[in-house]
Formats: structure tokens, sequence, C-alpha cells
């Protein structure tokens, strides 16, 4: 009974196989070199995020709030990070069998009047988000 929904083996040619083969060796050869990668990349990129956090730190200690003018600074930005742990919590808790792509727009918050920043990572400087 099962033999009659089964596709029947399908025999390959001498050029077939050879490709096949050549395929599954490229296949064997690039998962060998990502792991051997792996004890650089994954410092590489702990490296950069520290970089990149420490920049942006930067650029909040010398930015004014365009709105009321208090400086940016370490506060805005942790809240900012509340702010976005709090929103990634609830689409979770609301749809939980659910995965998302997520995109983070708002880096920081002004801890004075709420107005919220978004990140030049080219430039290195906040942009306010229009209300
Ligand atoms: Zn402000």
């Amino acid at each position: 009974m099962f033999d009659v929904l089964t596709q029947p083996k399908r025999i390959l040619c001498g050029g077939e196989r050879t490709e096949l083969m050549w395929r599954q060796t490229r296949l064997v050869l690039t998962i060998i070199a990502v792991v051997a990668a792996l004890p650089v990349l994954i410092p590489v990129a702990f490296l950069a995020h520290a970089r990149d956090q420490r920049r942006m730190r930067e650029a909040a200690s010398r930015t004014a709030c365009k709105r009321c003018g208090a400086m940016l600074g370490m506060p805005s930005q942790d809240r900012a990070d509340a702010a976005w742990a709090a929103h990634v919590a609830k689409l979770f808790a609301d749809h939980p069998p659910l995965r998302f792509r997520l995109k983070r727009d708002v880096w920081a918050i002004c801890a004075v009047c709420g107005a919220t920043y978004g990140y030049d990572d080219e430039r290195r400087v906040f942009v306010p988000i229009p209300e």
C-alpha cells in the first residue's frame, strides 16, 4: 500500500552523481570552515558590539535634547532600553507561539521630557523621532 505513494528511486547517471557528490563536499567544507572560524568570529562580534555601545554612549553624552535642552546621557539610553524590553516582553506575552523579526527605532528617550531619539550609526548622532 505504501509503495504506491513513494516515488520510484531515480538512478543518477555519471555526471549527475559527480555533481551531487561535489555539492555535498562543498557543503561539508563550508560547515567545517564556519566551525573553524567561530573562535575568531565570536570574539570579533563581541568587540564590534562593545565598540558600537561605546560610540553610542559617547554620542549620548554630547547630545542635548532638542525639546528641553537637557543632555541625553546614560539615563535616556537606560530609559529606551527599559521601554524596548517592556515592548518585546509584551509582544511575546500577547502572542506566545509567534516569533518576530524586530527592528528597534528608539535608542534614547529624554529622561526629562520624554522626547524620543533614533540613532544614525553612520554619522554617530541621535536623531529626533517625530511624534
Ligand atoms: Zn528633553
